[in-house]
């Protein structure tokens, strides 16, 4: 039998591994759960299919590496069309965007606000102000307030006025306050007064155009009758489903302009620039968090792939 001191000492040796391999191991799985940590995003846009238009693309490359997108209709869409109206619009924009949701690998929440009718009130703010909350948001992506249709200057302005309030514990008390301002993000639009917009990111969809117009054709009152009809091209509607997308495609896919292939020149490089075909930009709120480079390239993670 060895003596007392030895035996301690083997003991002690044995504890110290112990000691080392479980520091190990939980460093290994704390690295994991950074490397796996979730980035929730909201996108907020007034109607059933302006989160669809603005940030479809980037939303599915969210959700397929497995991160939590939201997006919010604020009005249910029951304006939008020029033979059907009111109550039964809106079912059927509801459901068309709960079909679209499934599509983007998104959950899709239409508001029951009437269209063309939107208002920027202090209780359809609270309500945003809740849902960022709930969806814990890392990213909130909407509207600039410079825009033809009023509802989507109030939708901006109602998502402004949601910034940094849905730190503030003392507004909507009935629901936790986030602990930081997210980083609030404008989707692009061609209106140039008073300011145009500014590229800070851009965001590579080349590969998930196709899926992008599939998840779109969802709404079908829109894109084949309303939109076409407002614009004088409800002849031009093709018959079949899989002409009715290449149709879609070809009449809303994204166009590069010089502004957006500088920014993903800078997020992307020049040379693999040479390549995107299409990609959504956003410009960043001043009233949101204000993200270093480093930060960007952490919640847009397709970007360094
Ligand atoms: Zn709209």
């Amino acid at each position: 039998m060895k003596p007392y001191f030895y035996r301690n000492i083997l003991f002690e040796t044995i504890t110290m591994k112990k000691y080392i391999f479980l520091s190990f191991l939980f460093g290994l799985m704390v690295i994991f759960a950074i490397a796996q940590e979730k980035i929730n995003v909201v996108v907020i846009g007034a109607h059933p299919d302006d989160c669809d238009i603005d940030a479809g693309g980037t939303a599915i490359q969210f959700s397929e590496s497995g991160h939590n997108v939201l997006f919010v209709s604020v009005t249910n869409g029951d304006a939008g069309h020029h033979k059907k109206g009111g109550g039964a619009l809106a079912k059927i924009r509801t459901a068309e965007a709960q079909e679209a949701g499934k599509r983007f690998g998104v959950k899709y929440i239409v508001l029951d606000n009437h269209d063309g009718e939107l208002m920027p009130t202090l209780e359809i703010r609270l309500n945003l102000i809740r849902l960022i909350r709930e969806w814990n948001a890392d990213i909130v992506i909407g509207p600039r307030p410079n825009d033809y249709h009023p509802d989507h200057r109030n939708t901006a302005i109602l998502i402004q006025d949601a910034a940094y309030m849905v730190i503030v514990p003392n507004i909507a008390p009935d629901t936790p306050p986030l602990k930081r301002n997210p980083v609030f993000l404008y989707t692009e639009d061609r209106f140039q007064k008073p300011t145009p917009f500014q590229a800070d990111i851009a965001v590579d969809i080349s590969e998930v155009l196709d899926q992008k117009i599939y998840a779109m054709s969802a709404h079908k009152s829109q894109f084949f009758e309303w939109l076409p009809w407002t614009s004088g091209r409800l002849d031009e509607v093709p018959e079949t489903e899989e002409a009715r997308i290449d149709w879609l495609k070809n009449w809303r896919k994204p166009r590069l302009n010089d502004k957006i292939k500088q920014s993903l020149a800078k997020w992307y490089g020049e040379e693999k620039t040479k390549s995107i075909e299409y990609a959504e930009a956003f410009e960043i709120c001043e009233y949101g968090r204000r993200p270093s480079e480093e930060e960007i390239r952490k919640l847009f993670p397709m970007i360094n792939q």
